[in-house]
């Protein structure tokens, strides 16, 4: 029997940075807010009002569509899709059908391209909440509107992923790339990016595309990579076992780690599309939109490159995903800071604590550092202080009296009462325990956090050889 390959196209929804919601005045903080405390005449849908394209998300719209180098045509419009749903207060979504926002683009990821179809605006719908639980099934069900109209950029990419792995890289990458050009924060945790995968498997050889299944909703990258992995193996068993795939969307249930049928798939003429009467379709002004080509910042894809001339991959992997670390990193090492200390200080210490001081502030803590006028313990109290008090490293190493003790005849009394106050783990080294060391150093750091590490493990060494 021939293997399968996977063909995995991606729709992927993403709130870009904006303060209202996409057609009204409504802000868009209070999202967590008390429910329907958020909502006007206009997103709950009441007959008359007049919708307002809102341009901060435009404009997030170009900017991504620029940064996937999509072509930006010169008219765009908006259509209603029509389906009624409970949290959908006007019985229609304002979206873009046939006159997207931007066609034809791709990104990188890893050594493939990914081709991107369209990027496109639209509004996101209400929430529903359903009460009870499996014991005490659901009686009652309520909605809150606070999320109706809220915008949202639809990515679409073409069926060009092959692996449930590349399905999770190209969500990542398009997260970094989100947020490096400041369309979008990208927070899967608060909805604000959610992928929709949509699989099928084919005999590998063959031309044609298999029957989809469509993933809804999936907001971690952990979930992504599970559900398709499943999915995968779902389609195949039934295909071998001569049962057909049937196209529909399913959901991913995260406690059973299982898809399931949500509903058969609809297709687009059940949506009963039409021009959104009420917004008069868009031209854009190219000047703007030069303008905002011009003003996007170095892509992650690029900054990699660059940063993978100074430093390995390891650390250009954590520090090259993330825009701020990225800045912090150069900012640091234009200051003078060495570049691989201050990539391992970021990635250790920065990257875990999220905790960022200043460029220049770090230059200033690595470079403490490595003088040894702090040891790592107190460089690590250090960061944390500057970062709340907004003070320099050397004022707070100053103020705490920090230095490290290097001197050995200072080091050498200390490391001779370490070993009459353990003379168990002092005979255990001695008969070849070396992990007895740990335990000497444990109450040497603890009697005298300010000693170098270094010199005093020499001396230990030294006395008990
Ligand atoms: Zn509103």
């Amino acid at each position: 029997m021939s293997s399968w390959e996977v063909v995995i196209g991606m729709e992927v929804h993403v709130q870009p940075k904006t303060k209202s919601k996409m057609f009204c005045g409504c802000s868009i903080a209070g999202l967590n807010e008390p429910p329907n405390t958020h909502v006007c005449e206009i997103c709950l849908g009441m007959p008359g009002v007049l919708p307002v394209p809102n341009k901060a998300a435009v404009e997030a719209c170009i900017k991504t569509a620029l940064a996937l180098s999509c072509e930006i045509p010169q008219h765009t419009k908006f259509d209603r899709k029509n389906y009624m749903y409970p949290d959908l207060p006007k019985g229609y979504q304002i979206s873009q059908y046939d006159l997207p926002m931007s066609v034809n683009g791709y990104l990188e990821v890893g050594a493939s391209r990914v081709r991107i179809r369209r990027v496109h605006l639209e509004e996101d719908t209400g929430k529903l909440i359903h009460a009870g639980d499996k014991l005490h099934k659901a009686s009652e069900s309520y909605v809150d509107l606070n999320r109706a109209g809220v915008p949202l950029m639809e990515i679409v990419s073409e069926p060009d992923l092959r692996s449930a792995d590349q399905a999770r890289d190209y969500a990542m990458e398009l997260r970094a790339l989100l947020r490096a050009i400041g369309a979008s924060e990208a927070d899967m945790e608060k909805g604000q990016l959610r992928a929709e995968p949509n699989i099928s498997i084919r005999r590998v050889g063959s031309q044609e595309l298999g029957v989809k299944t469509e993933l809804k909703n999936i907001n971690s990258f952990r979930a992504l990579h599970r559900a398709i992995l499943y999915e995968v193996d779902r389609q195949q068993q039934a295909l071998e076992s001569g049962r057909a795939v049937v196209q529909e969307t399913r959901g991913w249930d995260e406690t059973e780690q299982r898809t399931f049928s949500q509903r058969s798939k609809e297709f687009a003429e059940d949506y009963r599309y039409f021009p959104e009467p009420d917004i008069p379709p868009l031209e854009l002004d190219r000047a703007w939109i030069e303008e905002l080509r011009r003003a996007l910042p170095e892509l992650p894809s690029v900054r990699r490159a660059r940063l993978l001339d100074q430093l390995p991959a390891a650390q250009v992997a954590v520090i090259g995903a993330d825009r701020d670390l990225a800045d912090l990193y150069e900012t640091a090492v234009a200051k003078g800071a060495p570049a691989l200390a201050t990539a391992n200080w970021i990635v250790n210490e920065v990257a875990p604590t999220g905790k960022l001081m200043s460029g220049e502030y770090l230059a200033e803590l690595i470079d403490l550092l490595q003088q040894g006028a702090v040891t790592r313990d107190q460089a690590r109290e250090v960061h944390l202080e500057s970062v709340e008090t907004g003070r320099t490293p050397a004022e707070i190493v100053a103020e705490h009296g920090y230095s490290q003790v290097s001197d050995p005849s200072e080091l050498r009394v200390l490391a001779e009462a370490v070993i009459d106050a353990n003379p168990k783990a002092a005979a255990d080294y001695r008969s070849g325990k070396k992990q007895a060391m740990q335990a000497l150093m444990a109450d040497l750091r603890k009697r005298a956090p300010q000693a170098n590490p270094k010199v005093a493990n020499e001396l230990l060494l030294k006395l008990l050889a």
